[in-house]
C-alpha cells in the first residue's frame, strides 16, 4: 500500500498558518496520508455566488483541479457554502471521488485552536467521504454527522475503530488498483 497524496488547495483567500496546521495534523489521524499544501491561491468562480451571498458548494467543487501525482484535492475556503434546500454546508465530498471542499465561515471561533480543531475534523470527515465512508451512528467519530457546531465539537477529530479500518481497507484497495493500471 503507497501513501495517499493529499493536497490542500485554498480558495478565494489562505490561511496559511491553518493550512501548514492541517498538513502536519491529517497524517497524524490518517497515517497512511500525505499532506502537501497548494503554493497559489486558487480564485472563486463567480458563477459560483447566490443572492445571499453564499457560495455553491457542488459548481466550487466542480472547478477543483486535481494536479498529477495527487490521490485528492481538498478545498479549504473561507467563504460560506450551501447546497439549495439546505441553508448552509460545513463542506462536501465526491462520495468514492478525489474532490472535496470544507468551509471555515462557520468554523471561526475567537480561541483559533478551537477553529484549526474544526477545521481538520471537517477535512477529516470529508476525505472519508471521498473514500466512500457514509455517516457514522456512533457520535463520537469525526465521520458522524455535523448539523451544528456543538455536534462538530462532540465528535473526533479520530474515526472510530470501524470506520478507520473500512478507510484503510479502500485505500489499501484503490491504491492496488492504481499500481496496477500504471503497470499494464
Ligand atoms: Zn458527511
Ligand atoms: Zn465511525
Amino acid at each position: 500500500m503507497r501513501t495517499m497524496r493529499v493536497l490542500l488547495q485554498p480558495i478565494g483567500d489562505s490561511n496559511w498558518q491553518l493550512m501548514a496546521w492541517l498538513a502536519v495534523k491529517l497524517p497524524q489521524y490518517l497515517p497512511f496520508v500525505e499532506c502537501q499544501i497548494a503554493p497559489k491561491v486558487a480564485s472563486l468562480p463567480l458563477s459560483a455566488i447566490t443572492p445571499k451571498r453564499q457560495w455553491l458548494a457542488n459548481v466550487l467543487l466542480s472547478h477543483l483541479v486535481i494536479p498529477s501525482g495527487f490521490d485528492r484535492v481538498v478545498g479549504v475556503t473561507h467563504v460560506d457554502l450551501v447546497i439549495p434546500p439546505f441553508n448552509f454546508v460545513f463542506g462536501i465530498a465526491e462520495i468514492n471521488g478525489k474532490r472535496a471542499i470544507i468551509s471555515t465561515a462557520r468554523l471561526i471561533e475567537h480561541n483559533s485552536e478551537i477553529t484549526e480543531l474544526r477545521a481538520l475534523k471537517e477535512v477529516l470527515h470529508e476525505l472519508g467521504h471521498t473514500l466512500g465512508l457514509a455517516h457514522c451512528l456512533n457520535p463520537k467519530c469525526v465521520a458522524s454527522f455535523s448539523n451544528t457546531l456543538s455536534d462538530t465539537d462532540r465528535k473526533g477529530p479520530g474515526f472510530c475503530s470501524d470506520c478507520y479500518q473500512r478507510l484503510l481497507n479502500r485505500w489499501r484497495e484503490e491504491s492496488e488498483n492504481t499500481e496496477k493500471i500504471s503497470r499494464t
